[in-house]
């Protein structure tokens, strides 16, 4: 079915597709820029596809890479890049994941069959200004429904990552999926088991970075994704919570997440800051439950999970320092503040409050204005100036070396790092009068730490037995 529609598309789009045009060749935009552009929203990236094969599209421009030949993906440097892809029907999925080949085509229709929702399976022809809709895309996106392109239960069996792709858009679109595609993605779902982490990733935080995380997590986990994706989760479902408003620990982190400002690595902290609980469930004498130090093992798995999912050094270690000190609820004081930005920055302080009272409000409270004293700390302690790191005290390296008449070592070090905590406690200015006193002191601390040392070291050894002098 055709149908009369305008994009606007950006000049340089439209420029390598009058191109193609000019040769004869067909050009048709596809995809996220079509769906987006129906909706009024931005779109992504452009996706141009044509009938002409790699080599045609590259002789016809001055400036290309083939990205994916194999594929048929030509990159054409305009001053944008734009991507342009020959019309390609799929060999058989043999592993849940990827098409053991690609066929070039010549048909629009071939092309349009093999994409995963009608929505995302709709071309429009500049030149017509006409929708080519063979699935009717276009009634879908104005009712708010995912539905797969043919049949759904074939479609998630050739690639899972349909499933995660259909919960993205889900809550990013805020759109519902159709029933028959609902029905197949709950039977469908064991086969996340095949998809890379790398892949499962990509959509996670794309669902955590959308306006309705909470839920996104919840379809996952009605689906019966989360637990396989995020099997360190299983059992939090049963695990009374005790709140009014979260009957268990998973009603609980999936109302902190979606209590929390529009931060993907925040939200997965969020998602993740109990998780421990489930391993440290104690009861007092007087029979109240605890999770004693449950940060400190929610801290770890979490560690595990994003490793697994492949998270760069950064970001694992991001989630995991917030979730080792989401604890506190209450007042902050300067002294945190200072010595926080002092280890992290300052976005970090200002996640970790987030988090805590994201915690604070998925526990059933109501605005807590101690964040709102919290952030005014914050913004007093940043516009003082005050000393954060070494390299801001008044005394550096080469002072404590003259002071102490000592060479280059780690007591140095220990020193300056002594002076620092004094400094960022606000228990003595920053100023060389105030610090050099104290050079002695930290001095004489570092020795008898180091005297403790190696006399348990000298206890822990063995006697060396004796050599034989003969
Ligand atoms: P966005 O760019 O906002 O993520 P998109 O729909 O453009 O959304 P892309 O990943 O850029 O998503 O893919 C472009 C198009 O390629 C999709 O609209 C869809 O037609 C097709 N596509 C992408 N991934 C798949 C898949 N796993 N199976 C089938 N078709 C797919
Ligand atoms: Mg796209």
């Amino acid at each position: 079915m055709d149908r009369r529609f305008r994009i606007s598309t950006p000049a340089h789009v439209a420029h390598v597709m009058g191109v193609l045009h000019a040769n004869g060749f067909q050009a048709l935009l596809v995809g996220g820029c079509v769906r987006d552009s129906i909706l009024g929203r931005q779109p992504n990236d452009w996706d141009v596809i044509t009938d002409a094969v790699p080599d045609q599209i590259q002789s016809l421009f001055d400036k290309t890479v083939a990205v994916g030949a194999a594929f048929g993906t030509v990159v054409v440097c305009t001053p944008e890049p734009v991507e342009v892809t020959t019309f390609r029907r799929d060999a058989d999925y043999l592993d849940k994941r990827r098409p053991s080949g690609v066929f070039f085509s010549s048909s629009v229709h071939e092309d349009l069959a093999r994409r995963d929702f009608t929505m995302n399976a709709i071309a429009w022809d500049f030149v017509s200004e006409r929708l080519i809709d063979p699935y009717d895309g276009l009634s879908d996106l104005r009712k708010g429904i995912i539905r797969a392109v043919g049949d759904p239960r074939a479609r998630f069996n050739e690639d899972a990552l349909r499933l995660l792709r259909a919960v993205r858009f889900a809550c990013e679109l805020d759109f519902d999926l159709a029933n028959e595609t609902w029905e197949a993605a709950e039977s469908a779902a064991h086969l996340v088991e095949y998809l890379s982490n790398e892949r499962i990733r990509d959509e996670l935080i794309r669902i955590l970075a959308s306006p309705d995380p909470g839920r996104g997590l919840w379809m996952l986990y009605e689906l019966g994704i989360l637990m396989r994706v995020i099997p360190e989760l299983r059992g939090s479902d049963r695990l009374p919570q005790g709140k009014p408003n979260a009957p268990t620990l998973l009603d609980h982190l999936i109302q902190t997440v979606a209590m929390c400002p529009d931060d993907p690595l925040l939200r997965l902290a969020a998602l993740l800051h109990d998780v421990g609980k489930l391993h440290t469930r104690d009861m007092t004498e007087t029979g109240q439950v605890i999770f004693h130090r449950h940060e400190v093992e929610s801290a770890r798995i979490a560690e595990e999970v994003l490793r697994r999912l492949r998270f760069d050094t950064r970001s694992v270690e991001r989630v995991v320092s917030l979730i080792r000190h989401h604890m506190a609820h209450g007042p902050v004081t300067r002294k945190n503040i200072r010595r926080w930005l002092s280890a992290y920055d300052e976005q970090w302080v200002r996640q970790v409050m987030a988090l805590r009272h994201a915690d604070h409000l998925a526990s059933g409270g109501s605005h807590a204005p101690w964040l709102d004293l919290a952030l005014t700390k914050l913004e007093t302690v940043l516009s003082e100036g005050g000393a954060l790191h070494l390299k801001d005290l008044c005394l550096n390296g080469d002072d404590v070396m003259r002071i102490l008449n000592t060479p280059p070592g780690p007591i140095v070090g220990y020193v300056l790092k002594g002076l620092l905590q004094l400094v960022l406690d606000d228990s003595v200015p920053n100023t060389r009068e105030a610090l050099l006193p104290h050079i002695p002191r930290l001095a004489a601390e570092f020795s008898r730490i180091e005297q403790g040392r190696a006399d348990s070291h000298a206890q822990a050894t063995p006697p060396k037995p004796r050599q034989n002098d003969d």
